[in-house]
């Protein structure tokens, strides 16, 4: 297959005059969300009510909508669930691969992952109350560590900060010859680059729509267990919807078969609505086309910034290897900069403590936005325009 990134581009409705390089962060609205989201809320909601349950298939869409988000991460049918919020399924992934090497002391996680993922560690470790440690080393030491003292392995394959990728599958190998379960958040990589979590034996999966996948603010976590484990699993969080029988209403919870066992409370039917809209576009996009298209388009905005603004400094590995689908650079005025740039119509973010961050997107940005960004941003650093009190204000969302 070859990719129409012209027609793909033409799925989505971007906001008018902006190159919009933050869908790392929050991907844009398909236009095919509006129609189905009215449908859901007239047809279904709104005639049906309660009956939507069973005659909408809404009970199913956490297992359906798995099995189309299993198919760009390389995961089988069956073995994918939805639900929740990303950090809620790292709890789980995590409570459940430490029950699984009952000897072990330590969790081991690397400095490049996102602070809810270790939050969750944290937390899970003081509800455990038993003898367990977060060990949190730099991302190039993560292998040196590595030992059978080592309960599980938890990693953010892509840096959310520095775009910087991990190797999964010689990770999850080297992880494995000692005896250690890995869990892998996908957060920048599902619908980022190709990924093949069956391939690579990993354990635990897990990530979020709303970025890459475009559900939008709030939508759905997934999580995928690998088949062989999955009936092993007793999960901390043990919901309704994750029992065997929900609707037997038994006093004592019996977990369900496979994956479903990870499912907690009732879906949020609008935003897997959604993300069910948002995932058509997939059917038209080879991963390898998209991959190649991403690279292509960072290598040009790494060149453009570094010939037109080299006070900008690149904090992304230059070797397309080692980097996923965002471009970031440090400087010490970042967050001013960013805000400057924002007010002309290039949206990219800030992360602290001094990361301009861009997400490469290809369904629907091209040469032209990236030209853009890199004209607008040296415009701003060649007359120090970002250097105004109203661009220094620091707003919640960063
Ligand atoms: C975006 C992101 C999260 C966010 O978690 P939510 O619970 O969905 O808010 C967690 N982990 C990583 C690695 C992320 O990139």
């Amino acid at each position: 297959m070859t990719t129409d990134f012209a027609l793909t581009r033409s799925y989505f409705e971007l906001p008018e005059g902006v190159a919009y390089l933050d869908g790392n962060s929050l991907g844009p609205l398909p236009k095919a969300v509006t129609g189905t989201l009215d449908t859901t809320l007239r047809k279904e909601w709104g005639r049906m009510a309660i009956g939507g349950w069973n005659r909408a298939g809404w009970m199913e869409m956490p297992a359906r909508l798995g099995d189309r988000i299993g198919a760009l991460i390389g995961a089988a049918p069956g073995t994918v669930t939805l639900g929740d919020t990303l950090s809620i399924k790292v709890y789980q992934a995590l409570s459940a691969a430490i029950q699984m090497r009952p000897g072990r002391r330590k969790i081991l996680s690397d400095s490049g992952n996102f602070p809810s993922d270790l939050y969750m560690a944290q937390g899970l470790i003081d509800a455990l109350d038993r003898d367990l440690e977060l060990v949190v080393v730099d991302p190039e030491d993560v292998r040196d560590h590595l030992s059978e003292d080592v309960a599980a392995l938890m990693l953010t394959e892509v840096d959310y900060r520095t775009g910087r990728r991990h190797d999964m599958a010689a990770l999850t190998e080297a992880a494995h010859a000692d005896g250690i379960v890995t869990i892998w958040d996908l957060a920048h990589s599902a619908g980022a680059l190709p990924v093949d979590v069956a391939g690579c034996k990993t354990e635990f999966a897990v990530g979020c729509t709303y970025k890459y996948l475009n559900s939008g603010p709030g939508g759905p976590a997934f999580i995928y267990a690998r088949p062989d484990i999955a009936d092993g699993i007793r999960p901390a969080l043990a919901g309704w919807l994750g029992h065997d029988a929900p609707f037997a209403f038994e006093p004592d919870y019996r977990p369900a078969p496979g994956i479903a066992r990870m499912r907690v409370g009732t879906p949020p039917i609008l935003q897997m609505a959604a993300l069910d809209a948002a995932l058509d576009v997939w059917d038209e996009v080879d991963m390898d086309d998209l991959r190649a298209r991403a690279l292509e388009l960072g290598d040009r905005l790494i060149d453009g910034v570094a010939a037109a603004c080299p006070e900008l400094v690149l904090a992304t590995p230059r070797d397309p290897a080692h980097r996923g689908s965002q471009v970031s650079f440090r400087h010490p005025d970042g967050y001013a900069i960013m805000q400057a740039l924002i007010a002309r119509g290039v949206v990219g973010d800030f992360r602290a403590p001094d990361i301009l961050r861009f997400g490469i997107t290809p369904l629907y940005i091209g040469e032209g936005e990236i030209d853009r960004a890199v004209e607008i941003l040296s415009d701003i650093m060649a007359r120090k325009s970002y250097d105004r009190p109203e661009f220094r204000t620091r707003n919640a969302v960063t």
